[in-house]
């Protein structure tokens, strides 16, 4: 962070001096939340959840290192009081990132956002000190807080925006306006609060609004595969950097096919040269993230080759994303439990069957562990099913499906396609998923493991793992 005195802060954030013996104290960083983060020199924002209040951890933040603690209310150890914490947090990244070197890089879309900026991390580290926290900070909390973290040093600021609803993606890049915005897709996520998909557009869109005019070096990074986000080239003064598979794509992927490890390889085109890629992650759906963030990465001035070698060496993202794990025993676990949508289910369930000839060759199977995806509507049964029968269809061995009436219909689309599908076993929940695999794995079996964040599947990865 910009170091800043506590009399700065009290003056961006419009706030109240409380049992501060020193105003010209300065605030070095990092900004946290959770006051067993607080590192010497930072500060505690305390927020009242539902059930713990951080204003009670304010003296163990003081006591922890913390110069001070953003609060509601005067807590006794020096605070900076102000009627609203996240507000405040706002305002204070609004004006450290407006003193910023940095290029921010604003990135939206119902799936793969998380992937995306953890992949153009990687790729932009190489350029210069990159900001891009692991995990998911994408709303009015965690994006201050990321940008907080920049520093005079900070060549990239890698943003993750996330939006329920009209207006928080222009909140957001109000915080921190973005030079480089990026849109990946408009899906189905939180369709329900939306009421449609031509709303999410609208919402996300916002971020395009948001940037500066070409002639300002505004660039909005926009995937030519899906219409909706393709449209938005409409709405943007800035120039727009198209990328995707589709012919006319700036930054497109040619020739896109699975290794028999499972792994997605393709050639990168860009507008200065090509090269290939293959990648170290797991599943189709990554060659488009790779793809936005080829495209982010080849307008700061990467040279092709090297964005090939770093998507081609680009490691694990956040956890439960195709997260691959070989036991002791020879068993291995894919955790993909973060989220299922029917995309990614088919792209997690492509990526198991391409291992399975090399688990047949050490005697063993490939198991598909599957919860339901959630919000699907009125297309949910239809959606359950067919994935159940593709599953069959790729030679998947086994099919355990954890839940209730949408495992059944995973299980009812299995079973119908027939052959093998006719065995698939419906469990009720994770501990009889547990027990079943545990009894049933041998050396050689691979498994996956997906399903809505709601299901909680990376229970059963992390116990099986833990099993060891
Ligand atoms: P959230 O809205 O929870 O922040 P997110 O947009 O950050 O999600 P990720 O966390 O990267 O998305 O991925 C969530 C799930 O979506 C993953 O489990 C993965 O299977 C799937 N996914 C990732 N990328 C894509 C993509 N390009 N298209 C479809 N599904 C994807
Ligand atoms: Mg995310």
């Amino acid at each position: 962070m910009i170091p800043l005195s506590l009399a700065e802060i009290a003056a961006v954030v419009g706030g109240q001096q409380h049992d501060i013996p020193d105003p010209d104290a300065r605030v070095t960083g990092p900004v946290v939340i959770d006051s067993r983060e607080v590192v010497p020199g930072g500060l505690f924002a305390a927020f009242a959840g539902e059930r713990v209040d951080g204003h009670d951890y304010a003296d163990r933040a003081i006591a922890a290192g913390a110069v001070a603690v953003l609060a509601t209310r005067p807590v006794g150890v020096p605070a900076i009081v102000v009627p609203d914490v996240v507000a405040a947090l706002g305002a204070l990244a609004r004006a450290v990132t407006e003193r910023l070197g940095a290029t921010v890089v604003g990135l939206t879309g119902s799936a793969g956002k998380t992937s995306t900026k953890d992949l153009i991390g990687q790729l932009l580290e190489r350029l210069g000190p990159t900001v891009c926290p692991a995990g998911n900070l994408n709303n009015e909390i965690g994006l201050p807080v990321t940008a907080l973290r920049a520093g005079e040093d900070t060549r990239h600021l890698v943003l993750e925006m996330g939006a329920r609803g009209i207006g928080h993606i222009r909140y957001l890049a109000e915080l921190t306006p973005p030079r480089i915005g990026l849109v990946l897709n408009v899906g189905t996520a939180h369709i329900g609060e939306f009421g449609g998909r031509e709303q999410i557009a609208v919402a996300k869109g916002e971020l395009v609004e948001a940037l500066p005019a070409a002639a300002e070096g505004g660039v909005a990074v926009l995937n030519a595969d899906d219409p909706l986000v393709r449209a938005m080239a409409a709405r943007t003064k800035a120039r727009v950097v198209l990328f995707g598979e589709a012919d006319d794509a700036d930054v497109r992927a040619a020739d896109v096919r699975l290794t028999a490890a499972g792994r997605p390889s393709f050639t990168l085109h860009t507008p200065t040269g090509c090269a290939e890629v293959t990648m170290r992650l797991y599943g189709e759906h990554h060659v488009s993230n790779a793809l936005a963030a080829a495209a982010v990465a080849h307008e700061l001035g990467m040279p092709v080759r090297e964005i090939a070698s770093a998507l081609s060496g680009a490691g694990q993202l956040s956890r439960w994303r195709m997260e691959v794990t070989e036991r002791a025993d020879g068993v291995t676990i894919v955790n993909d439990a973060y989220n299922a949508n029917p995309e990614s289910m088919r792209a997690a369930l492509r990526a198991l069957a391409a291992m399975g000839d090399a688990a047949k060759e050490r005697g063993g199977r490939t198991w598909a562990v599957l919860g339901k995806m959630a919000e699907l509507g009125e297309e949910s049964l239809a959606e359950h099913d067919a994935v159940g029968r593709l599953a069959v269809r790729l030679n998947v061995s086994k099919l355990v499906a954890v839940g209730d009436r949408e495992a059944a219909w995973l299980c009812m689309g299995a079973y119908n396609e027939g052959s093998w599908g006719e065995e698939s076993v419906h469990v009720s929940d994770v501990r009889a998923a547990v027990d079943l695999l545990r009894s049933e794995l041998r050396p050689g079996d691979v498994v996956l493991v997906k399903g809505s964040r709601s299901v909680g599947l990376e229970r059963v990865a992390e116990q099986l793992l833990a099993a060891e």
